[in-house]
């Protein structure tokens, strides 16, 4: 079966096929480590989670490279403001080394929680700045950059075909552009490559350069570290749908007029988190949801926000509401249930793969990661008249893709054997609107302890 992804450069689906057979890298733009990764980032890292293990369900190798931007992200628009890192160590009073040591170990442990496996290769912008420094050098020697009072920039006049995975208007663009815009840059869109410490100041993180000692420019660090560990010419790269008009843009500018080959062939963008109203999360705001806050402060299994980013498309944008998260906490408590119950089910064992539900789900994963409709699948298949042994085979086969950790749920949680007959006799009371028969139920099902919720999806057992 083939694998449709969505590719935001030729803005369509197509048939994924690697570079080199059965072989795919990878590259997503990791965290920038100066405060903890709210909700919005963490959902587009299980998006990437979920096309890595899609492309592990297909059989290709993926070699994941994910970098950690600990310097060089500034807090404007367009390399004006102050090195989030550096903000970030005054906000706390630690170093700004303190700072990326700390929310790198935050950003791992928020993965961890999400099952997001982690990636073959971390790797730091402060570690490579030797990399970043002659793919720089390669681009002034090739004509490609200026320099300013404040930097070394890219002229990206120079190269055409700027806008492709943008699509943007420029001239659009250049009436609306701010009037804090840097008057030394000759274009707009130009960004920089290497920053000069402000004069008089020394920075916590800054290098020696052959342009003056200063810190890379954000985007480079992408482009030097994608290339350092998978080559010049790569398969899938991806990011966050905030990441389209200038961080990755700027990335393919420089990486092609470097190597003057195609960059990466795919590109694959999350949508947002939004809040309330449609506003994007963004940690900026500093009134941002981390998982800590939202999930596991609450005792709520943070694997309910991975469940709940199941039910909306990665293109699509979700927002963000208590209902929505609570709504996913049941959802994955009912499905936990339904897996307990076919775990201690006496004719569990030895079920083979349903062949026709791994087929609809194949389609649905292969149809650019169409999670809701994997989801609608995994409720019919649980749902159908397939044996427990069946069912239980094919869950747990998704469950390479969905990560929702089925394969160990502690067997001691599984509803007893005389509860399970209790659900059961109540379902079908359900089913035949026995409603006098199916209260009396749920009162002996509550007499054992358990709480019953029903809603129009049908009905959960869930011990307290
Ligand atoms: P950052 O830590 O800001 O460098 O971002 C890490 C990742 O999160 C990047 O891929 C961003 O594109 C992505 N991201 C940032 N804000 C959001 C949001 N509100 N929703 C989804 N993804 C986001
Ligand atoms: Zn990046």
């Amino acid at each position: 079966m083939t694998l449709n992804l969505y590719n935001t450069l030729t803005r369509r689906k197509a048939v994924f096929s690697p570079l080199f057979p059965d072989f795919v890298g990878l590259y997503t733009c990791g965290p920038t480590v100066y405060n903890f990764a709210h909700i919005g980032n963490l959902r587009t890292f299980i998006f990437e989670d979920v096309l890595k293990r899609v492309l592990t369900y297909n059989g290709f190798a993926v070699k994941h490279v994910m970098n950690i931007t600990d310097v060089g992200h500034l807090t404007g628009d367009r390399d004006m403001g102050e090195d989030k890192l550096e903000k970030g160590a005054r906000r706390e009073g630690k170093s700004a080394w303190e700072i990326a040591s700390f929310y790198t170990r935050a950003f791992r442990q928020d993965i961890a929680h999400l099952n997001i496996i982690e990636p073959s290769v971390w790797c730091r912008a402060t570690e490579t700045i030797a990399d970043q420094i002659a793919l720089i050098r390669i681009l002034e020697e090739k004509g490609y950059t200026y320099r300013t009072r404040d930097g070394l920039y890219f002229d990206t006049a120079r190269f055409k075909d700027y806008t492709k995975l943008s699509h943007q208007n420029l001239e659009a663009l250049q009436e609306g552009a701010r009037v804090e815009r840097n008057p030394e840059k000759r274009n707009m869109t130009d960004f920089a490559l290497w920053k000069f410490s402000p004069p008089g100041v020394q920075r916590q993180m800054e290098w020696d350069s052959p342009w003056g000692v200063g810190f890379p420019g954000w985007h480079i660090e992408c482009s030097a570290m994608s290339m350092k560990y998978l080559g010049d010419h790569l398969d899938i790269h991806c990011g966050g749908a905030d990441h389209v008009d200038v961080h990755h843009t700027n990335e393919i500018a420089q990486s092609e007029a470097a190597t003057g080959k195609p960059f990466f062939n795919f590109w694959m963008h999350g949508a947002l988190l939004n809040i309330a109203g449609g506003k994007k999360m963004a940690k900026s705001d500093e009134n941002f949801l981390t998982l800590e806050t939202t999930f596991l402060k609450k005792g709520i299994n943070p694997l309910a926000y991975r469940y709940a980013a199941f039910q909306t498309h990665y293109r699509k944008p979700m927002e963000y509401s208590e209902e929505s998260v609570a709504a996913a906490q049941n959802g994955l408590r009912h499905l936990y249930n339904q897996v307990r119950s076919l775990k201690t089910a006496p004719t569990a064992a030895g079920g083979g793969l349903p062949a026709d539900f791994q087929a609809k789900f194949c389609e649905a994963i292969n149809d650019d990661l169409n999670m809701p409709r994997v989801m609608a699948v995994v409720q019919e298949l649980l749902k159908s008249s397939l044996s427990d042994a069946e069912k239980l085979a094919g869950i747990l086969d998704f469950d390479r893709v969905l990560g929702l950790g089925l394969a160990s749920l502690d067997q001691d949680d599984a509803l007893p054997e005389a509860l399970r007959k209790l659900v059961d006799q109540r379902e079908a009371a359900r089913a035949a609107r026995n409603w006098a028969l199916s209260d009396q139920l749920r009162d002996e099902i509550q007499a054992m302890g358990y709480v019953v919720q029903d809603s129009r999806d049908g009905m959960q057992v869930i011990k307290p």
